[in-house]
C-alpha cells in the first residue's frame, strides 16, 4: 500500500501536468470508486471545476478545486498517470478525468480498494487523522505527549491514522529499527532519549522514501528506489545492517513486522 512517501511523489508528480487544468467531465466506470458523494452527483459537480493546487494529508492526495476538494485515497493498488486522449488505458482504469487540454488523468486500481471524494471541505473526509510527521509543528516534545497518552505496542500505534497520519507498515518497521525499538515496546514506557530517537527516525525514514521516489515494492507502485534502501523491511533471515544478526518476521495485528531481536530489544 503506498504511504507518505509514496503519495507525496505523486503529488510532485502530478502538479506539472494538472494544476491550472479544468476537468470537462468524468468516465466513471466501477461506481463504488467514488465515495462521496453518488457517482451521478459526482459527475455533474466535478465538470468545469479548476484544479488549483495538489497537495496531501497522510495518504490522501488532496485537490482544491475552483468549488470544493477532490480527495483521492489509493489503498492497496491505486495508480495515477496522466496520458493523451486516444492512447491505450489500462484495463483497470476506473476513474477517468478529461481534461481541457486533450489530456486524461486515470486512476487506475487493479483491486478496487480506492476511493475518490468530492466535497466542500477537505477535513470533512481527513478530520480524524492524527498530525503529519514531517510537519514543523510536529515535535519530539508533541511527539512524546501523543507516546504517553496511550498505553500501545508501537508498531500497531505507528499504523493507526488517528494517531499519525501517513505512515504504514514500511516506514513504521524502518522507523524502529533505526530508533533500537522493539515494535511491541508500549508507547507509554519510553524515556525521553528513546522519545526523540523515534520521532528523529520516523522522519528520516519517511525523508529517505520521499527522496527516492517512494519504495516500489509490487507491481503496482513502480515509482521509487527506497526498497534498496531497506534495512529490515521484507529482508527476513538477511543480516541486520547494524550488527548481522538475520532479520525477524513476526505478524502483529495482522500485519508482517520485520526486525533484529539484538538491535531492538524487548524490555
Ligand atoms: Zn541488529
Amino acid at each position: 500500500m503506498p504511504e507518505l512517501p509514496e503519495v507525496e511523489t505523486y503529488v510532485r508528480r502530478l502538479r506539472a501536468p494538472l494544476v491550472g487544468r479544468t476537468i470537462t467531465r468524468v468516465t466513471v466506470k466501477w461506481p463504488r470508486h467514488i465515495a462521496i458523494p453518488s457517482p451521478r452527483q459526482f459527475s455533474q459537480r466535478i465538470r468545469g471545476q479548476r484544479i488549483e493546487t495538489i497537495g496531501r494529508r497522510g495518504k490522501y492526495l488532496v485537490f482544491e478545486l475552483s468549488a470544493g476538494a477532490l480527495l483521492i485515497h489509493l489503498k492497496m493498488s491505486g495508480d495515477l498517470a496522466v496520458a493523451p486522449d486516444g492512447t491505450t488505458r489500462d484495463k483497470h482504469a476506473h476513474t477517468v478525468f478529461h481534461l481541457d487540454n486533450q489530456h486524461e488523468f486515470r486512476f487506475s486500481d487493479t483491486r478496487k480498494f480506492g476511493r475518490v471524494y468530492l466535497v466542500t471541505r477537505p477535513e470533512e473526509v481527513t478530520g480524524r487523522l492524527g498530525p503529519e510527521p514531517l510537519a514543523a509543528g510536529f515535535t519530539a516534545r508533541r511527539f512524546g505527549e501523543r507516546l504517553a497518552a496511550h498505553s500501545r505496542a508501537l508498531k500497531p500505534l505507528l499504523l493507526d491514522q488517528t494517531f499519525m497520519a501517513g505512515v504504514g507498515n514500511i516506514y513504521a518497521d524502518e522507523a524502529l529499527h533505526l530508533a533500537g525499538l522493539h515494535p511491541l515496546r508500549k508507547s507509554d514506557t519510553l524515556c525521553s532519549d528513546e522519545v526523540r530517537r523515534l520521532w528523529q527516525s520516523i522522519r528520516r525514514a519517511l525523508r529517505s522514501g520521499i527522496r527516492h521516489g517512494g519504495a516500489s515494492i509490487d507491481r503496482v507502485y513502480r515509482g521509487g528506489e527506497f526498497q534498496n534502501e531497506f534495512r529490515v523491511y521484507q529482508r527476513e533471515g538477511e543480516p541486520c545492517p547494524n550488527c548481522g544478526t538475520r532479520i525477524r518476521r513476526i505478524m502483529i495485528g495482522q500485519r508482517s513486522t520485520h526486525f533484529c531481536s539484538r538491535c531492538q530489544r524487548d524490555h
